[in-house]
């Protein structure tokens, strides 16, 4: 793959046919990943030739190798000239997300009821690959009624406060959700799962602010430095995979008879505005419910606990999804178009004074949300004006090594005694699963979060450093 280096933090990967668009990297020489191992530059051409994409293909500094897409891309097609959306560029883990929470506690004075603490985290966390969740639901009208309404179905029924959803992306609902075109299968697999965090990468860890980069807006956000936090890492569990694998296929049925051709099979789509492509969107707005519902309700357990051991309350600073597609409307040479923005493993960042923005941040931008791993640091950082790539940012460290390389790279150590030395109380996981998601397995956050903000994708507000984590 060719990449021509642009500006600093800027690489381009010329257009050359069948891409309709260049590519546009976002990464340092470090950061770049490895051709050998790693085929997501390619995926980035690829993505470039999906019919109606406007600006460029993009790929963020933890970009890494996807189903289709690239983990870590960002890519917005023209509604109304025919622009297509895609499941790949949205991905399994449908509204996966991240949400921050801040305890009224510092961090000295937990220190001694950090092992309780963590013991009820443990406890009250549904988590791993099977069933057990917050809510045991009552019908399939109730599941209805969490896939139209998302967290604020969740807090109409006791699980949050009002405000909460003020700190969230749409309100906590998206728009459009249709439960009708979430297959049965689907529905058999999220049932018993709504308030679960599910295995692998997902996490609930306790953090500190160990450094506050810029005081006002994290006095916006309602943090300072030595602060106890809660992050929460999870998405739509079997139901948002499923809804991706049954769009696939019906996509794959339609696409010759839509005149489009993709260079992998990964890659299909339909336009936006065809059947299949608006029930696409009715579903997956459905699993980006659930799973907004899901970190709604895991919080309200970790509430409890909070209230319990050390009798204090957590506040809601943002939720936010880092697997979705949107209808935006953006600027495109000057005139403002619809846009389907897929983000896969990408945050939208929005800038200061948006209108989406709830009255309390809109001077300050929308926190940005950024996990690293369980024995690094965390970031949080704010949109920033005149952001490229439709106000997209990165949406983690992003994995260099795969599950199979970083278990085989761990063998003969003792994962938990590791982090335990690093000062970090592990709760649940398999050996194996802490091996796979060990520091190691994931690129520097902080060299990740340096470009980001290098490349004007976002601004640093704070950084978080781990005490416990409770892993899927
Ligand atoms: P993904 O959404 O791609 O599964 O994961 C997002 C990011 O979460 C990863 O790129 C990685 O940097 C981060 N991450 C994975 N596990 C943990 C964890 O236990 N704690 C923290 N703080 N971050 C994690
Ligand atoms: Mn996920
Ligand atoms: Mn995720």
């Amino acid at each position: 793959m060719d990449l021509v280096e642009e500006s600093p933090y800027r690489f381009r990967i010329d257009r050359r046919d069948p891409m309709r668009v260049p590519g546009v990297v976002y990464a340092s020489p470090a950061l770049l990943p490895d051709a050998g191992s790693d085929k997501s530059l390619e995926q980035v051409a690829n993505v470039a030739t999906l019919p109606g994409i406007v600006g460029a293909s993009y790929a963020m500094p933890d970009v890494h190798w996807g189903y289709g897409f690239p983990i870590g891309g960002v890519a917005a097609t023209d509604v109304a000239a025919g622009g297509v959306v895609s499941p790949g560029g949205v991905g399994f883990d449908i509204s996966c997300g991240v949400r921050l929470l801040t305890a009224d506690l510092d961090r000295a004075a937990l220190r001694p009821r950090l092992d309780a603490l963590m013991d009820g985290l443990g406890e009250s966390t549904p988590r791993g690959m099977g069933r057990g969740a917050v809510w045991h639901l009552g019908d399939r009208a109730e599941l209805d009624a969490v896939l139209r309404g998302g967290s604020r179905y969740a807090v109409e029924r006791g699980f949050g406060v009002p405000r909460d959803l003020d700190r969230c992306e749409d309100r906590g609902a998206v728009h459009d959700a249709d439960p009708a075109q979430v297959s049965a299968r689907a529905i058999e697999r999220g049932a018993g799962q709504v308030g679960s965090l599910g295995s692998g990468n997902h996490f609930l860890e306790v953090q500190a602010v160990e450094e506050v980069y810029d005081e006002s807006v994290a006095a916006a956000f309602g943090l300072r430095a030595g602060q106890v936090c809660v992050m929460i890492h999870c998405g739509s569990r079997g139901l948002g995979h499923q809804i991706c694998t049954d769009h696939v296929r019906v996509m794959e049925g339609v696409m010759p008879g839509y005149g489009i051709d993709v260079p992998d099979r990964q890659l299909a789509c339909a336009p936006v505005t065809s059947p299949q492509g608006r029930a696409y969107l009715a579903a997956m707005a459905a699993a980006a419910n659930y799973a907004r519902a899901n970190r709604q309700l895991l919080a309200h357990a970790a509430r409890q606990v909070f209230a319990r051991v050390v009798g204090c309350d957590l506040d809601l600073v943002y939720d936010v999804s880092h697997n979705l597609a949107k209808i935006e409307e953006h600027r495109v040479d000057g005139t403002p178009r619809r846009l389907c923005v897929h983000r896969k493993g990408a945050t939208r960042a929005l800038p200061p004074g948006h209108p989406d923005l709830p009255e309390d941040l809109r001077p300050v931008g929308q926190p940005v949300l950024i996990p690293g791993s369980m024995g690094t640091a965390s970031y949080v950082l704010t949109g920033v004006p005149d952001a490229p790539a439709w106000a997209s940012t990165c949406h983690g460290a992003g994995r260099v090594r795969s599950r199979t390389q970083a278990s085989r790279a761990v063998r003969g150590h003792d994962p938990r005694r590791e982090l335990a030395a690093r000062d970090v109380a592990v709760r649940g996981a398999s050996r194996r699963g802490l091996a796979e998601e060990m520091p190691e397995a994931y690129k520097d956050v902080t060299a990740v979060v340096a470009v980001a903000e290098g490349a004007g994708l976002c601004a640093k507000v704070a950084r978080l450093v781990p005490l416990g984590v409770v892993k899927g």
